[in-house]
């Protein structure tokens, strides 16, 4: 029988066991005869280099000193990540590359899959790839990171976990003898080991967003929409055996959000998500949710003026943002607020009046979480650049990753202007947190608080 070991590889933020290896691992013991465990390198990693933090963020009952010590963890992981992103493409070996080798060599495995959620993995990947190809190891990527970069140097490159299972029996499998219903087991790890005080489990409820309109966001691809069994979300939650949970899907229905909280209300579970402020969320839905775990929601606000909101298509108003807020709020829900300046068109009034928005709504924002607009393949305004005033794309090539892209506006602020901007802002912003800042890095911490 063919030894199958599933891979996740540094560096990430190591907060929560992997989703995406936990799921594929029981997709496959669900699905097919194959020998198959995981490995989770990116937590190998920060263990053997980062010991001390882990302490830190497993004791935590030093909050107040959150912000200086994260911020630390940050810088210092930071320079370590790109220190070893450079060794790799001047085609060195990074940092613990023997150990983390030896770690895979331990498992013996005929196949290895490296599931490539972030971009900061590739390279990491692209090495340990490179070197297990002169062990006759098999090597498999996917996820939505991969690059061509990537697929040159993997023996085979896989969609979804569906191609994976055809890929390891030889044939297509018939879907009606294939088992979509498989619980993702979360014991197969040590999750105490995570940088959280109390293990948070990521949970998916569906296969991408349902909305796919937003003309900035490449997150839904080309992924059909369906929604996973409550019976597998309820069991999965019952199996793992733990009280916190991160719903990680980009965004959840309202009318869904309700019968995932009534399966979750009896189990007596902390949750969080992440969600669009539409009108339907009013106060009795926020209520309902609050009441059944729900203690954190973490809006996709984008910015306070509304004719920023609908170039995006956001499909929302102002006027809506504001009540879901404060119902939000009101009902006992902490309110973690995504903002991204810098949208193309986006004028310095509008910017402006996107800080005035988080001033007046102050007393409803926990946590601000900013960004500055990227240009990005796959989404709707890369492919239609001048409805966006956009007149001219850069593409610069890069060693590991895929191009680096520019682009030059004529309408609105440039991207340098609205760097200074929100240097400019950053003080009005930090005074709204009531958290400290630095748990954007770490939102499960805001779970453990
Ligand atoms: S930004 Fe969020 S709501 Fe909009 S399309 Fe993307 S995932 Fe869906």
């Amino acid at each position: 029988m063919k030894k199958v070991l599933l891979v996740y590889a540094p560096f990430c933020t190591p907060a929560s066991p992997p989703y995406s290896i936990t799921q594929l691992y029981s997709f496959l013991k669900g699905n097919c005869k194959v020998d198959v465990s995981v490995l989770d390198l990116n937590l190998e990693f920060h263990n053997l280099k980062f010991s001390e933090y882990q302490q830190y963020y497993h004791n935590s009952t030093k909050w107040q000193e959150y912000n200086k010590i994260t911020t630390e963890y940050r810088n210092v992981t930071s320079k370590v990540y790109s220190d070893n992103n450079t060794l790799i493409v001047k085609g060195e070996k990074p940092e613990l590359f023997e150990e983390l080798v030896q770690k895979i060599k331990d498992q013996k495995p005929d196949i290895v899959a490296f599931s490539i959620v972030y971009s900061s993995q590739a390279f990491y990947a692209y090495s340990l790839i490179k070197e297990l190809t002169k062990f006759d190891i098999t090597t498999v990527i996917g996820g939505p990171a991969i690059n061509d970069k990537l697929m040159s140097v993997a023996d085979t490159t896989l969609q979804n976990e569906l191609e994976l299972l055809n890929y390891l029996k030889g044939k297509d499998v018939n879907h009606d003898e294939i088992n979509f219903n498989t619980v993702p087991d979360f014991s197969i790890y040590n999750v105490k080991d995570y940088y959280t005080p109390q293990p948070v489990i990521p949970i998916r409820t569906s296969s991408t967003c349902y909305y796919k309109q937003c003309t900035f966001c490449s997150h839904f691809s080309t992924v059909p929409y369906h929604e996973f069994s409550l019976d597998v979300i309820k069991k999965t939650i019952i199996n793992s055996n733990q009280k916190k949970f991160f719903i990680i899907d980009d965004m959840i229905p309202s009318k869904r959000l309700l019968d995932i909280a009534a399966i979750l209300k009896p189990l007596g579970v902390q949750w969080t998500c992440q969600l669009k402020p539409t009108a339907d969320f009013d106060h009795k839905t926020l209520k309902t949710l609050h009441e059944s775990g729900l203690t954190m929601i973490i809006w996709g606000v984008e910015s306070g003026s509304d004719r920023v909101l609908q170039v995006m298509k956001k499909g929302t108003i102002k006027k809506y943002v504001e009540t879901v807020l404060k119902n939000s709020h009101n009902v006992g829900i902490k309110n973690v607020v995504y903002i991204m300046f810098g949208f193309p068109t986006e004028t310095e009034n509008e910017f402006i009046e996107t800080i005035d928005f988080l001033e007046k709504n102050k007393m409803n924002i926990d946590l601000i979480s900013t960004s500055i607009f990227g240009l990005q393949k796959g989404t709707y305004i890369y492919t239609n650049p001048e409805e966006f005033g956009i007149t001219k794309i850069i593409e610069e090539e890069r060693t590991v990753l895929d191009p680096r892209i520019r682009y030059e506006t004529s309408i609105g602020l440039s991207q340098k202007e609205v760097r200074s901007f929100v240097k400019k802002y950053k003080h009005t912003i930090d005074t709204i947190n009531k958290y400290p800042r630095m748990m954007n890095y770490f939102r499960e911490h805001m779970l453990c608080l």
